[in-house]
């Protein structure tokens, strides 16, 4: 079997998807159920149905693009990412999952292959958290990661609920029967950029994952009390701001000592009431993320932030409200499709290292049906999530290659 992608044809279909976009290129903003959204997903399932593959679309709009196996009974293999964009965003990040996917089943196509279990393309829905403030909208409910009941719950910031949406989007059926049963994916498997510098900084082309860290937040809200900024004395003063910022501290403090590298923890919003000069802050909203590989070392961390928060609600007299808004659980990769990934790489002489991705991914939701893996490409500086990402061509064939391996040895 010789396998060989159409490097051509991959970036010319990368370029054009970028096309389907509300921001000028470079920069590419496509949210989810938008019509340049609508557009692009139109896009991809034509694209699919030119490569003979059967395509069906769920109640929240997760694509599927199947290749019937020879034993059509059987498990079925499946590779895929998102092509949802935040705004201002660049064309690669889940595209390269996506169509690499495509041209992974296209390369096998013409090579004669003919898989036993079937291979499935999926495009998930709503990766990026954008209009519904969740990330990973159709692997959550296709894992039973969120209920039907819960994404039901959610709108859009102009008040339009998820059903609404994705029912004006064309979306019909139950959100109840998006979740797939365990069992029917035999091994899934995700090509995606790295979004960090590690592979680059290496040189090394490929890198296979093993875990999927997964964040867990919190919303912190601090009530001090307020008062003119000349009148209220030092000693009298039960400032908020001073609270959070001793907070911060605490939380940076405590990852930084956790013991391991890939523990993180970032207060990213602070919002400070009244917020004004001459007046002493009476109330601040925090946002806190925290992120680990391990889930009982990122609970550790989390306890010791809620220790944190009484210690200093007591010496500051201020009220600490801690409000956990979610907390998935870190995944391992499959070692058996990490071996194959491996092998996949040696028989091409491509170099590979073990990596851990420290961003979510749906194959982090994914795992909870279905043994999963995921393939990293390099990409400029790390960059992502911002217009000037990039992947090269040859890293993109390279990883679209070790892919259509990979689905060939799992789906005989
Ligand atoms: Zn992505």
């Amino acid at each position: 079997m010789a396998l060989s992608i159409d490097q051509d044809r991959l970036l010319s279909e990368i370029n054009t998807l970028a096309l389907f976009s509300d921001a000028e290129a470079p920069a590419v903003t496509r949210i989810v159920f938008t019509p340049t959204d609508l557009k692009a997903r139109a896009w991809m399932k034509a694209r699919c149905e030119e490569a003979g593959l059967t395509v069906r679309q769920d109640a929240v709009g997760n694509i599927f693009a199947l290749w019937t196996g020879s034993d059509p009974a059987a498990p079925v293999v499946g590779t895929g990412s998102h092509i949802d964009a935040i705004p201002n965003a660049g064309k690669y990040d889940g595209v390269v999952g996506v169509l690499g996917g495509l041209h992974a089943i296209r390369a096998l196509q013409q090579s004669g292959f003919r898989p036993k279990h079937s291979i499935e393309l999926l495009i998930f829905t709503s990766e990026e958290p954008t209009r519904f403030g969740i990330g990973c909208l159709g692997s959550r409910l296709l894992s039973g990661a969120l209920s039907a009941d819960a994404a039901r719950k959610l709108t859009d910031s102009d008040g339009a609920t998820l059903d609404e949406v994705r029912q004006g989007a064309g979306c019909a059926g139950e959100l109840q029967a998006v979740k797939l049963p365990s069992g029917y994916y035999k091994a899934f498997v995700e090509l995606h950029i790295e979004q960090g510098p590690l592979l680059e900084r290496q040189e090394i082309p490929l890198g296979i994952v093993t875990k999927i860290a997964a964040p867990a937040s919190l919303r912190v809200l601090i009530e001090g009390s307020g008062g003119h900024a000349g009148g209220v004395l030092m000693p009298d003063r039960h400032d908020a701001l001073c609270a959070a910022a001793e907070l911060i501290l605490a939380i940076e403090n405590t990852a930084r000592t956790g013991g391991a590298i890939d523990t993180v923890a970032t207060v990213g919003i602070c919002e400070v009431f009244p917020g004004a000069v001459n007046s002493i802050p009476s109330r601040v909203r925090l946002s806190v993320d925290i992120r680990d590989t391990d889930l009982h070392r990122r609970d550790v961390v989390m306890q010791t932030i809620e220790t944190a928060c009484h210690s200093i609600a007591v010496k500051r007299q201020v009220v600490i409200h801690n409000d956990l808004l979610n907390a998935d659980a870190p995944a391992d990769c499959a070692p058996a499709i990490i071996e194959t990934l491996s092998q996949s790489c040696r028989k091409h002489e491509l170099s590979f290292i073990p990596m851990v991705s420290r961003a979510y991914h749906d194959s982090l939701f994914m795992a909870r049906i279905a043994p999963v893996a995921m393939l990293f490409i390099p990409c400029r500086n790390g960059y992502s999530h911002r217009p000037d990402e990039y992947a090269c061509p040859e890293d993109i064939c390279r990883g679209a290659l070790v892919l259509a391996e990979t689905l060939a040895t799992l789906s005989k």
